[in-house]
């Protein structure tokens, strides 16, 4: 069993309460690699509101679940609904926002599931700091630019116009910053690319990253415990 699918030790932050103790699990990363043949990461796509994260990332999640693998999309509307409903769109609490979801999918990866996530994250220390907790190489950060006239352009939920009229205060490419990738490890260029060349384009990626789009081998038959 090669030994990169055993995770590093996460780096985590020092807790407020000290009168808590780690419990060890009796299941290893190993075991759990396995038992599905894959290892789980993470597929962390950012850029400006309608630049196509949550279509991509849907699409993507039923191309590999088609594929046989498990996946499942974080997307910044929905986890406002629940886990981060108490937060608004500060710096303060979108760099809270993405901690929160970055703890999420580092459980979700260790959990052999390929996390795809849909949010904005506009500043580059946030995201930085997701792959920091993320065992090295498996994280992947896809750059989903479309430059802002484009993206205005389409406005599929009628955000921009709010934002130009000034209902909306503090939106990501009119009145707070975006700070683009430095190095992703994959850029796509909606404007010019159709949604079915995007995935296609995270898959071959992926599959060079992670071999992650190999079909698993033929997991052991179920048996009832003795
Ligand atoms: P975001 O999640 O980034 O806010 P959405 O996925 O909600 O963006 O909206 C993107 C819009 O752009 C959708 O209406 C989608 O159909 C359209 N679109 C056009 N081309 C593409 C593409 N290549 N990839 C993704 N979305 C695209």
């Amino acid at each position: 069993m090669p030994t990169d699918y055993l995770w590093v030790e996460p780096d985590m932050s020092e807790p407020l309460s000290k009168n808590i103790t780690w419990t060890q699990g009796k299941i290893t990363t190993e075991q759990r690699v396995r038992r599905t043949g894959f290892s789980g990461c993470v597929i962390w796509l950012t850029g400006l509101s309608a630049s196509g994260k949550s279509t991509l990332a849907t699409e993507l999640e039923r191309e590999l679940f088609q594929r046989g693998r498990l996946a499942y999309v974080l997307d910044g509307d929905n986890t406002r609904h629940g886990l981060c409903s108490d937060l608004g769109f500060s710096p303060e609490d979108r760099k809270e926002n993405i901690r929160r979801v970055g703890e999420v999918v580092r459980l979700f990866a260790d959990a052999g599931m390929i996390c795809i996530t849909a949010f904005i994250s506009p500043y580059r220390s946030d995201r930085e700091q997701v792959r920091r907790i993320v065992p090295a190489g498996k994280f992947m950060e896809v750059y989903i630019n479309a430059p802002l006239a484009v993206c205005e352009q389409r406005d599929p939920k009628g955000l921009y116009a709010k934002a130009r009229a000034g209902v909306i205060k503090d939106f990501t490419g009119i009145s707070a910053p975006y700070e683009p990738p430095l190095s992703p490890e994959l850029e796509l260029h909606t404007e010019q690319l159709g949604v079915a060349d995007c995935v296609a384009a995270i898959l071959a990626r992926l599959d060079a990253l992670f071999q992650a789009t190999d079909r698993p081998p033929s997991p052991p038959a179920l048996k009832s415990p003795a």
